[in-house]
């Protein structure tokens, strides 16, 4: 590893406070409420650190070196379960999945993945044996039905196909909605993203700030192959779609195989331009979705006063 962060471990970080006197009215009308003891941890669950942008920098100019392995443990040593594993089970998931597996218990992250109701048979059947082989639990989060079912009646039930808005619109419900909520309280989300794996990834770097929190990409320098030479030899399952010509693969009706030559992602919504072409949940507009997710969570909390030590 390159350099250290003197961030890198939670005794040294800065630490969110609150007004006590003003505080601890808040929380005493909260533990009456709900019968139940809220304890200081719990409070500031959902604040991320100060000087996100800063952190950043920091984090990602200590890691830019760093194996996919070291970059973990060293985000489980400062996070622990404030840190999430965004899992689609792609192959760079499965990676990250077999390397969070092998973390000390107590530091891993946790590991979530999208049901957006629309995969294919194989993934689910991915999903059993990703438990099975490794006793992780993968914490699913599906989109609200009462969205979808507006969704289906507003474009009809594959009206993604019909314009960029539309696919935006279907991918704001199933997949960029449910992540908002599978990370309220995280302080740092880890994402299988490759700079290699497509034009709009080029720039891709180890660890980001995305408006509300941490973006920490461990495989940013990892080719297909290095991806692949992984799997192989640590035996990880993966989806059985990748044996047919699918070398990238999310919901079944946005998914194809691809020919030889073709680029890896082709097959993903091969009717767009592919510049134009990337995941809802890595574009700039889910991102300022999910700093304002954020911030409505803050702003409902009044007493929620940020200072450092
Ligand atoms: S990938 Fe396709 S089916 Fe899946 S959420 Fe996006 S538009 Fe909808």
């Amino acid at each position: 590893m390159k350099g250290r962060s003197n961030l890198l471990y939670p005794s040294e970080r800065p630490v969110w406070r609150r007004p006590a006197d003003a505080s601890r009215q808040s929380v005493q009308f909260r533990e009456q409420k709900t019968g139940f003891r809220i304890t200081s941890q719990e409070q500031n669950a959902h604040l991320t650190p100060p000087g996100g942008p800063a952190l950043s920098e920091e984090l990602n100019a200590a890691l830019v070196d760093a194996s996919p392995h070291a970059t973990l443990v060293a985000i489980a040593k400062t996070f622990g379960r404030r840190a999430v594993l965004a899992s689609s089970l792609g192959l760079e998931d499965v990676v990250l999945i077999d390397l969070v597996s092998k973390l000390p218990k107590d530091e891993r992250p946790r590991i979530i993945t999208l049901d957006t109701g629309r995969l294919p048979a194989e993934t689910y059947e991915l999903f059993d044996r990703l438990e099975g082989k490794y006793g992780v639990a993968i914490e699913v989060y599906f989109p609200e039905a009462v969205s979808v079912e507006a969704l289906v009646r507003k474009q009809g039930i594959n009206g993604f196909y019909s314009s960029v808005e539309a696919r935006h619109a279907c991918c704001d419900v199933r997949k960029v909605h449910p992540l908002s909520r599978a990370l309220q309280g995280a302080e740092a989300w880890i994402t299988g993203l490759r700079r290699a794996q497509a034009s709009t990834r080029g720039s891709v770097r180890k660890v980001e700030w995305d408006g509300a929190r941490l973006k920490v990409n461990p495989l940013a320098d990892f080719t297909l192959e290095d991806t692949w030479d992984y799997v192989r030899k640590n035996g990880v399952p993966y989806n059985a779609l990748h044996d047919r010509g699918f070398p990238s693969i999310g919901c079944a009706p946005c998914t194809r195989a691809i020919e030889p030559g073709e680029d890896i992602r082709a097959g993903r919504w091969w009717w767009e331009n592919p510049n134009h072409r990337e995941c809802g949940i890595h574009t700039a507009r889910a991102a300022a979705m999910r700093v304002s997710a954020k911030r409505e969570i803050e702003a409902s909390d009044p007493l929620l006063e940020k200072t450092t030590k």
